[in-house]
């Protein structure tokens, strides 16, 4: 399919850059990205997914705006808090680009729908913040061969991984910690979660189009604070509930 006058200029920078062109502009297009959680990590990935020209984003989040979002969840405005997410976000996002199809799912992933909310999705971004939907997430992409790319944040750091079958994320959080941080308890500095968001959205792109290398079997930590990053290596666990053998 050929690209529209308005979208060649649209997508002009990254139809010149080397790893993108038109075959991977047209790869954009054609995929679907899964968005669980419209949240500090999701919302910003949300807005530059859209920019990029993703074909069809599915925002899955049961939330509604609040104004203690505003702070660093710029893909909505003032005039949202109090619309359910997912029908703001996609509101704006087709504002952003109406090229981009939004499907937007206003219910909470869990264990027993992630498996039909997750269904077609090429690649999936997890930005919740609750280790049962994180389990249930991963459980569905390893199941269906999806790539994962996980993000989160808290206070002044930040990880994005991501997880192509195995490792999984549970080999890296095998089990929920009891007493896991919320922003909404420690706080989280609001430009951290464009970071974030955008490291997040950058690592879906590199999937899609096969660009460079993506940050498969790798965790990378930001520390907003000290303004230094470093990646660790996420081992394999022999003994792991989701992607070990047998
Ligand atoms: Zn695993």
């Amino acid at each position: 399919m050929t690209f529209s006058d308005d979208e060649i200029e649209r997508y002009a920078r990254h139809l010149v850059l080397a790893e993108v062109g038109g075959p991977g502009q047209q790869r954009l297009r054609a995929a679907r990205v899964g968005l669980v959680g419209l949240g500090g990590v999701g919302a910003p990935a949300a807005l530059y997914l859209a920019a990029a020209g993703v074909g069809t984003l599915r925002l899955i989040d049961d939330d509604t705006v609040a104004l203690s979002n505003l702070q660093r969840q710029i893909a909505f405005s003032g005039a949202d808090v109090g619309r359910p997410k997912v029908e703001a976000g996609a509101a704006n996002l087709t504002a952003l680009n109406p090229h981009v199809a939004v499907e937007a799912v206003a219910e909470r992933l869990e264990a027993a729908n992630a498996s039909r909310l997750l269904a077609g999705c090429d690649v999936v971004i997890d930005g919740t913040d609750d280790f049962a939907s994180r389990f249930a997430i991963n459980a569905v992409c390893v199941a269906a061969g999806a790539p994962l790319v996980s993000g989160a944040l808290g206070r002044w750091s930040g990880q994005v991984s991501v997880f192509t079958g195995r490792p999984c994320y549970r080999c890296l959080v095998p089990d929920a910690p009891p007493d896991a941080d919320t922003c909404a308890r420690v706080g989280v500095i609001g430009a951290l979660a464009g970071v974030i968001g955008a490291m997040t959205a950058l690592e879906a792109v590199k999937l899609i189009t096969g660009a460079g290398e993506a940050l498969t079997g790798r965790l990378l930590i930001y520390d907003g604070l000290a303004g230094t990053a470093r990646t660790v290596v996420v081992a394999a666990d022999p003994a792991c509930a989701v992607c070990a053998a047998g």
